[in-house]
């Protein structure tokens, strides 16, 4: 068998173009904030809790800024090589295959590392000399290396609630990116944002968004983190579908959050308390 390599076969970068406008209400000044950063070649840390709209947010500039969205869903077995790219065998032949990062980087993409330190730490040194002035991707396995474009970037996110000694991220990597801070949107907003999303009148996500407030002051009461836009858009998704409100909350809010029977017992009773 001769081995034949045919170099960066480009996927087609046009499936991570976002084609509609996402639903997005800003919450502050984000929207400015990512565009100046974009227009100055700073990467981007997303920082905040699960579900409180990161993703979205994202998939809203690459449509705001006409860039493919690369995204990447970090976990622990993540490996520099799966950013990067690898040779696959194809048939009788061997081909090399880019990794997210390399293909974003060729296409001036915006790539987005979600969860990033799920992925381990000899992974995310890989970013690092994409992350500096020199904005560059070794990659060793074909002896180049590619200067991004002045359209490519990198966005990270990152929970601070998570954070350990184990998982966080190191200070040489924090420092290569400018923060930006996320959390729940205010009542207002998240009313406007859950009736939108799940498609229940107003007054119900009014009293959806009361209960995931009511929750979230169960934080310092030890639950690990509070309820998430996201939780209250699947109760929301469930009334509307027909479920009975309280088994629609419960479902949706008590369960998924905690195992504790206590805490749960605490969430039901305010969850019948306002619906
Ligand atoms: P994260 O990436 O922070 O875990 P997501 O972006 O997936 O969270 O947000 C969860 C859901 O909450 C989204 O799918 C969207 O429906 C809704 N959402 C949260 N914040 C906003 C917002 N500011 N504007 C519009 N939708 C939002």
């Amino acid at each position: 068998m001769t081995a034949q390599c045919s170099l960066s076969r480009e996927l087609p970068v046009e499936e991570y173009i976002i084609e509609d406008e996402p639903y997005y209400v800003p919450v502050g000044n984000e929207v400015e904030i990512f565009t100046a950063a974009y227009k100055n070649l700073l990467p981007v840390n997303l920082k905040g809790p699960t579900g409180s709209g990161k993703t979205r947010f994202m998939e809203y500039m690459a449509y705001k800024l006409k860039r493919p969205l690369i995204t990447v869903a970090c976990h622990e077995d993540l490996t520099a090589t799966d950013l990067v790219g690898r040779y696959l065998i194809k048939g009788e032949s061997v081909e090399w295959s880019d990794g997210p990062l390399t293909k974003a980087v060729k296409n001036g993409a915006i790539c987005y590392l979600d969860e990033v330190v799920e992925a381990r730490k000899d992974t995310i040194v890989v970013i690092h000399p994409l992350t500096d002035d020199r904005r560059i991707i070794p990659i060793d396995k074909l002896g180049v290396i590619l200067q991004a474009p002045p359209d490519f970037s990198l966005a990270i996110s990152y929970n601070p609630g998570y954070q350990s000694a184990v998982k966080d991220l190191k200070q040489s990597t924090r420092q290569r990116f400018v923060a930006i801070d996320f959390d729940y949107p205010p009542p207002e907003l998240e009313r406007k944002i859950v009736a939108h999303e799940s498609m229940v009148n107003g007054e119900m996500a009014k009293d959806l968004v009361k209960i995931g407030q009511r929750i979230r002051n169960f934080r310092h009461h030890g639950l690990e983190e509070g309820v998430s836009t996201r939780l209250l858009i699947y109760a929301g998704k469930l009334i509307h579908e027909g479920i009975e409100p309280r088994e629609a909350c419960r479902i949706a809010m008590a369960r998924p959050i905690t195992d504790n029977s206590d805490l749960q017992q605490s969430i039901d009773e305010i969850i019948n308390a306002i619906m």
